[in-house]
């Protein structure tokens, strides 16, 4: 049976061909968002394109499969590398990012924790934002911090009084090791539910980018995520009594959802993954989207791993980044912001 899932894989290995990126870009004209509210004619905001980059472990194998922290903790080259890789591309257009960082490289040591402090410091001063990103069961350096080992990454498997832990933490380790207070998140995996809304609140956070619309995963398992329910394109504020609901609003909490898009049945992620059909995401959400009261923010997912082969080389997902940095940098009513100053012009 074809799963999903396993058509994704299929749809990157095939984009990697020559033959497989000119189906794709065929493909890719089908590509559109359902459920976004259309704009209507007349004067529109600023598009703001808001990249964001899960920091962890890891790194991409030559054959293109990745190497993520769960399956090595210690891998901090995803860290330093991957952070260097993805900071030399955006400067050079001038993009600011937002690194949703895995408090796990505070557990590096020596040379490696240094290499990895100096690229969180780069990133500060270069006007990058750096928010918290959990992962419960493969981040070493909060586990030490509450003492105690987790099994699973996702939310749905902990407390209130366990996840406000997590988030206090990881909020702490930032704060110790950067000097930067954290105030936007995203749980790893994109596994949010609603204990973890509450503990976002009371610590202050202000943003969440947790909810990919339309999407669930991993359903009988530890990484178990669900947002087939939340269908909404535009940010909201979250529900404190299910998180899925997009119509209570009843928290301080700014949900700015990854955009996703529709294609033959299946429902993607703005990702440079799929180089095609990223940009083919930006065109439909760029010509479509509402901008008539408030620019509209179009959230991208990749992550540090991505960006580092285990030599430190980089890889095909920057190029092909760097090929869309290029495509919508031409845009004059498209800028590249972090995710706070989205907040800022939208909430
Ligand atoms: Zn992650």
């Amino acid at each position: 049976m074809i799963t999903i899932n396993s058509l994704k894989i299929g749809i990157y290995n095939f984009s990697d061909t020559v033959i497989g990126r000119n189906i794709l870009r065929l493909l890719s004209k089908f590509a559109k968002a359902r459920n976004l509210r259309k704009s209507k004619p007349g004067k529109r905001k600023k598009f703001l394109i808001v990249i964001t980059i899960d920091t962890e472990s890891g790194y991409t194998a030559k054959n293109s499969k990745r190497m993520w922290q769960k399956q090595q903790r210690d891998a901090y080259i995803g860290y330093y590398k991957g952070i260097e890789n993805w900071r030399n591309l955006l400067n050079h257009y001038n993009a600011k990012a937002t690194f949703f960082l895995s408090t796990n490289c505070f557990s590096a040591k020596g040379q490696q924790l240094t290499k990895i402090l100096t690229q969180l410091r780069h990133l500060i001063k270069e006007k990058h934002e750096i928010g918290l990103h959990i992962h419960p069961d493969s981040d070493l350096a909060l586990q030490k911090e509450l003492n105690e080992k987790f099994q699973y990454t996702s939310s749905r498997f902990y407390d209130y009084i366990k996840i406000s832990q997590f988030v206090k933490a990881g909020k702490q380790l930032i704060r110790k090791n950067t000097g930067i207070i954290p105030a936007s998140f995203r749980w790893g995996n994109w596994a949010l539910d609603t204990a973890a809304v509450k503990a976002l609140q009371s610590n202050g956070f202000k943003v969440d980018s947790s909810a990919t619309p339309g999407i669930k995963g991993h359903l009988n398992d530890g990484m178990h995520y669900d947002w087939s329910k939340a269908k909404e394109h535009y940010p909201w504020r979250l529900s404190l009594s299910d998180y899925q609901n997009t119509l209570h609003k009843n928290s301080k909490v700014l949900e700015m959802p990854i955009a996703t898009f529709n294609l033959l049945g299946m429902t993607l992620r703005a990702d440079p993954v799929y180089p095609e059909l990223l940009k083919a995401a930006f065109d439909y959400y760029y010509r479509n989207a509402d901008r008539s009261k408030k620019p509209f923010a179009f959230v991208v997912i990749s992550h540090s791993i991505e960006g580092t082969h285990i030599d430190g080389s980089p890889t095909r997902v920057i190029k092909d980044m760097e090929e869309f940095l290029s495509y919508a940098s031409k845009f004059v009513d498209v800028g590249f912001v972090t995710i706070n100053e989205a907040y800022k012009r939208i909430k």
